[in-house]
């Protein structure tokens, strides 16, 4: 039986949402830092290599601490993140802003924070010199090679395939090219190039495919235009296997092929000085936080429902792209799945359904769900829509103790934005 291990016990969260209520969001402390232990070590034969974690994916505070202490970077998109970088002691060149259709405050706060600055577009760089006076030395364009990304075909189909033509990030090659000779003309010293080919592959070939494509290029650009290449991006994208039967991505044979092509295409052309960045936020979260929810409503209809106290608004990815999560019900881990049954939220939403048909053990109301793979895009997608809210979330932290790392909100947060907070104050 395909099976996937919760990094909680059922008296662990038992004893847990005594303390939290659920629904909550749990962190795995210890996973998070082994995990991105084995990240640096995979690239350790790289000089300047560093992780830039992309905020977006667990916009959460104690989580940035935990990174940097781990030696990661934030890779921010917008005006908010860049603040929540700062608050988190990130400066200078720790800090990459990859954002695309970006306002003018967000790249004056980008410069003044002294991020590197990543450009979406070739008219950006006009757009940029018009908001902050200047053009930074140091700065990185985003590439888009447009049509289909492929690899590894098999009859079953690709193992790895998504459409960069149908993507509205990036520069075309030749509007690389162009950028650079401009950014260069305007003063700019130190130059980057970044990539996002695809999402969430589950394949030890995409870093080292993407790496070969944009090692390449920076050979080109620099015979081109003369620029200083100091550093590639090879973005974020590194997927993880969110149902049992997949395979987990070796982290250290990725480091290998990226490393091959590097010596391959970089050294005999003289960049052996090229730091290599990544900017992933799935790989290093999403196995190590969950949803812990439990079963309050049980509903015998067409379909045999169990309906849970957290909803689409705590995790919205299987409402809104059908993506699969694994369910264990603790304490019931090793009954047989011979229950079918569909997991629902309490939206006014039909989609609102953590799983559809999914073979479980039998559920008895109070149980506890564990659903898996929650710590990256799980709570940071989360909205307020049907007047629901946002849940806390808790650090389990390496001596088995908790942390309450953000507190869940409250109506009084929900009507914060209204004129009628006084309501709360009688
Ligand atoms: C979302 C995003 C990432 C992280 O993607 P993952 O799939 O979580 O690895 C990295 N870089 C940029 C620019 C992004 O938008």
């Amino acid at each position: 039986m395909n099976k996937k291990k919760p990094f909680v016990t059922k008296e662990q969260a038992e004893e847990i949402v005594k303390q939290y209520p659920t629904p909550i969001h749990l962190y795995d402390e210890k996973g998070i830092r082994e995990n991105a232990r084995r990240l640096y070590q995979a690239f350790s034969w790289n000089k300047g290599f560093k992780e830039y974690f992309a905020v977006k994916a667990t916009p959460t505070p104690r989580i940035l601490q935990i990174l940097k202490e781990e030696g990661c970077g934030t890779d921010c998109s917008s005006y908010t993140e860049l603040m929540m970088s700062e608050a988190c002691g990130f400066s200078g060149k720790e800090i990459m802003f990859s954002s695309n259709d970006t306002p003018a405050e967000d790249f004056i706060l980008a410069d003044r924070l002294g991020a590197t600055i990543n450009l979406d577009d070739i008219t950006h760089i006009p757009f940029l010199e018009n908001a902050i006076g200047h053009i930074p030395e140091r700065i990185c364009c985003r590439y888009n090679p447009g049509g289909v990304f492929q690899l590894g075909g098999s009859e079953e189909g690709f193992q790895v395939m998504d459409n960069p033509g149908d993507a509205k990030y990036g520069m075309t090659r030749e509007q690389m090219t162009e950028a650079y000779k401009t950014l260069k003309a305007k003063g700019a010293k130190e130059f980057g190039i970044h990539a996002f080919l695809a999402s969430n592959t589950i394949s030890n070939e995409y870093y080292p495919a993407l790496a070969r494509i944009l090692f390449q290029m920076a050979v080109e650009l620099k015979e081109e235009t003369g620029a200083h290449i100091t550093f590639i991006n090879l973005s974020g994208g590194i997927g993880i296997p969110y149902r049992p039967e997949q395979p987990v991505n070796d982290i250290a044979i990725i480091g290998e092929g990226v490393r091959k092509a590097y010596e391959e295409i970089l050294v005999p052309a003289g960049m052996d000085d090229v730091a290599l960045y990544t900017e992933l936020g799935r790989y290093m979260l999403g196995p190590y936080g969950c949803l812990l929810t439990r079963a309050i409503h049980e509903k015998n209809t067409y379909k045999n429902y169990i309906g849970v106290d957290a909803c689409a608004a705590n995790l919205m990815r299987p409402a809104i792209y059908g993506a699969y999560h694994h369910i264990t019900v603790l304490g019931k881990e090793d009954a047989p799945c011979d229950h079918k049954y569909d997991v629902t939220g309490s939206l006014c939403e039909n989609c609102d359904k953590f799983a559809v048909d999914r073979m479980l053990p039998k559920i008895d109301m109070g149980d506890l769900l564990v659903i898996h793979d929650s710590g990256a895009h799980g709570f940071s997608m989360g909205y307020n829509y049907n007047g629901k809210l946002r849940s806390a979330e808790v650090l389990l932290k390496e001596d088995g103790s908790t942390e309450l790392i953000r507190r869940a909100e409250t109506p009084a947060d929900y009507f914060a934005t209204l004129d009628i907070t006084g309501l709360f104050n009688k």
